[in-house]
């Protein structure tokens, strides 16, 4: 029977460590700015923004929302980043992702200076975690990371397969695996025999976005089984890409979805936020 990774409690100790570390920021007349940008009506997006305004209360930073309608040009948007970029209350951009189609999403993320790319999704930010040198991490796999560490599994020289390449999870998540001395293999929607890949693997991370995806026969007995899919299934209900109940009894440590992946990507933005304001103001 798995262990469950319980998202919420270590996502609340990184916000604990974060506010602690505010406060003292405060004490010096440093406050933390993170601007949350977001276009159009996406519910999901919506349910994001507002999630992440929370947790910097939580944290004690003050958020600044920008809410532009369904319309808005790219170069309005472009507009908006560059008077943030110049504004010395925000320490951190976040720009909501998607956009509406009338916006190139990469423009918008290269627009973003890399020091206030708290998403860390720019290519400046990019490159420096392809060589292992980095102030920031991109928020989901960093918080995989948090996650995996705490089951107390060393990483080094495990199997690791990751299934799904995109540039905010799949890749990244490899990345910092192989920082951490794994044996990483990355699966998407062209790999073969990817059940036996999976099931080989000591630590299986699931970003594809389809619920039920990962079965019981795709666990290896005792992995380290980690689901960052967000999906909704046939009741409307968010689950993740792991067949959560079917797998429960054969995986050694589970994510569940809700209370997984999600809280730890929030809390690593906020832990971002802070690295990004210690930056700026000459603190180690
Ligand atoms: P994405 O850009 O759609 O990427 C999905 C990946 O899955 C692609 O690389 C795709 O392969 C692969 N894939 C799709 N069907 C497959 C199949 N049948 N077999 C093997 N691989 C397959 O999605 P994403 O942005 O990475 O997000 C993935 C999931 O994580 C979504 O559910 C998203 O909502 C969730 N998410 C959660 C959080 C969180 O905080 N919990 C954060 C970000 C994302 P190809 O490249 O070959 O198309």
């Amino acid at each position: 029977m798995a262990q469950i990774i319980d998202g919420k409690a270590i996502s609340a100790k990184v916000k604990a460590q974060v506010r602690e570390e505010a406060a003292l920021l405060k004490k010096q007349g440093i406050e933390v700015g993170l601007a949350v940008v977001i276009v159009g009506n996406n519910s999901a997006s919506r349910v994001y923004v507002n999630n992440k305004k929370k947790a910097c209360e939580e944290v004690g930073f003050t958020s600044y929302e920008y809410a532009l309608s369904e319309e808005t040009t790219q170069q309005e948007l472009l507009e908006l980043v560059e008077k943030l970029n110049k504004d010395d209350k925000v320490n951190g951009i976040l720009v909501q992702l998607p956009l509406p189609n009338q916006i190139n999403e990469n423009a918008v993320i290269n627009a973003i200076l890399p020091e206030k790319d708290v998403d860390a999704f720019h290519p400046e930010n990019v490159g420096h975690i392809m060589i292992g040198d980095f102030n920031f991490l991109p928020c989901t796999p960093a918080g995989v990371m948090e996650l995996i560490a705490e089951t107390g599994v060393d990483v080094c020289g495990k199997n690791c397969v990751v299934i799904g390449r995109s540039n905010i999870v799949g890749k990244p998540m490899a990345m910092l695996l192989l920082h951490k001395n794994g044996t990483v293999t990355i699966c998407h929607s062209r790999t073969k025999n990817l059940a036996e890949i999976c099931s080989k693997a000591d630590i299986l991370v699931a970003a594809v976005g389809k619920a039920k995806f990962v079965t019981p026969d795709m666990i290896k007995e005792g992995a380290v089984v980690i689901d960052v899919g967000m999906n909704r299934n046939e009741d409307g209900k968010l689950c993740g890409d792991v067949d959560y109940a079917a797998c429960f009894d054969k995986a050694g440590y589970i994510t569940p979805v809700p209370g997984g992946v999600g809280p730890m990507t929030i809390a690593m933005l906020m832990k971002n936020t802070l690295t990004a304001a210690k930056i700026k103001n000459n603190i180690q």
